[in-house]
């Protein structure tokens, strides 16, 4: 295919020249929802040279509505949203190099990752991770691109480190940890309109147009029609502990790291051994079947049902409890199944 870029070459600030550059970089997403599905398409039919999609998460019925690289046979097999997106990815556009990965994006993951990437986008839904992404970038030197979104607000911001603030300089200015995403649902457009932030900045990142990338922290109401535009260079903290003169990287420090999270925006609980050796599903899905539970699987996980108690076993070992936020039960029922 020739042809395939050429109305992006077409684009003067791009060009042939910055093309070459796409296609040599390496992209890393963390999170495969809302917002990761259409900033990975976005990039993927740019032509990126390699996308890296990591997703902890599999696909159902409520995420359609706006996770655009999901379909109903998705749902009908509980695929991983990694896995998924990775099968979506490939057949958008074979030239790319992508590989998603079932998993937690922990500080462990993202340092392993660190190492030959060019660029990370945030499509992640909660502030532990955001915070940990910001802390790598800051270490490894590597741009990133923060995006949320919830209800029809959305906001986004690029971090370029020893340049501009970073998320945790901002956190001082803007009330970022307050966005959660389970009190005001969301609309599709609010998150087409933070992936347009996100990928247009991520293609000035790629073809390295330092002077486009914008400095100021945007962000919009799509249904009361406000948009805001908030310069920030100001809001660099010298003293700050993950870009200031005598870094710390505070999200890295292994204390800090929940084993047990509340997914956002629904009656989930996450439980992730602290060794990460993997199951054997087969095993355990014959051991939750004496139990009485009715079990189903795909080559990446088991889910099983039984009455109100439903859960979802990975491979690596997580599990999601479904139907409880609460952690101290969550936990008992997944030692009884594991312990
Ligand atoms: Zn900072």
């Amino acid at each position: 295919m020739n042809d395939r870029y050429s109305r992006q070459t077409l684009f003067p600030p791009i060009g042939q020249p910055g093309q070459e550059k796409i296609s040599s970089k390496h992209v890393v997403m963390i999170g495969a929802g809302a917002l990761g599905s259409g900033n990975a398409e976005v990039l993927v039919r740019a032509g990126v040279g390699r996308l890296t999609i990591i997703d902890r998460d599999y696909v159902e019925g409520s995420n359609l509505q706006r996770q655009q690289l999901y379909t109903e046979e998705d749902v009908a097999e509980k695929l991983p949203k990694a896995a998924a997106a990775e099968k979506r990815l490939k057949a958008v556009n074979s030239e790319v190099g992508i590989r998603g990965i079932i998993g937690d994006a922990t500080p462990e993951v993202l340092a392993e990752l660190a190492e030959g990437t060019d660029l990370i986008i945030d499509s992640t839904d909660n502030f532990e991770t955001r915070m940990a992404i910001n802390d790598i970038a800051q270490k490894y030197k590597i741009p990133w691109i923060y995006g949320a979104c919830v209800a029809s607000f959305g906001m986004s911001f690029t971090i370029i480190p020893g340049e501009t603030p970073c998320l945790n300089c901002l956190l001082k200015t803007i009330p970022i940890q307050g966005m959660t995403c389970d009190t005001g649902g969301i609309i599709g457009p609010a998150v087409q309109m933070v992936i347009a932030h996100q990928t247009a900045e991520a293609l000035k990142v790629l073809v390295e147009d330092w002077e486009a990338v914008r400095t100021s922290f945007v962000s919009f109401d799509l249904w009361r029609n406000q948009y805001s535009s908030m310069k920030m260079s100001r809001a660099k903290d010298p003293h700050c502990l993950s870009c200031g003169d005598h870094p710390e990287y505070p999200y890295l420090n292994a204390d800090n790291r929940a084993k047990t999270t509340i997914l956002c925006g629904r009656d989930t609980v996450q439980i992730r051994p602290p060794h990460q050796s993997g199951v054997n599903l087969q095993e355990m899905a014959g051991r939750i079947k004496a139990l009485g539970y009715e079990v189903k699987g795909n080559p990446y996980l088991i889910s099983a049902e039984m009455g109100p108690n439903r859960f979802v076993l990975f491979q690596d070992g997580r599990a999601l409890i479904h139907g409880t936020k609460d952690t101290a039960q969550a936990k008992s029922l997944y030692n009884r199944l594991l312990g």
